[in-house]
């Protein structure tokens, strides 16, 4: 249980193009906080990832765009919802 390498920031992986990261210092697990409480409810997968079987869709916003750099945020990036 020796950690090799605690990346310094979150490791989550937005789903809005893959390319797109969270910049929030690392809290747990290589998590910020707020993607590692979404990891403990099973929200996003422990690669990284947000989980597929998730279909809240502002929840899944909220877990794509949190720790995202406001230049990043493409709204084209996500199909319409309204
Ligand atoms: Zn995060």
């Amino acid at each position: 249980m020796e950690p090799q390498e605690q990346p310094v920031h979150c490791r989550f992986i937005s789903s809005l193009g893959g390319t797109r990261r969270c910049a929030d210092p690392a809290y747990r697990e290589g998590f910020c906080r707020f993607h590692f409480e979404a990891l403990v409810r099973g929200e996003i997968l422990p690669n990284g990832q947000i989980d597929e079987h998730l279909d809240d869709q502002h929840r899944r916003r909220a877990l794509n765009y949190h720790g995202v750099p406001a230049e990043a945020q493409v709204p084209s990036a996500e199909p319409p919802q309204r």
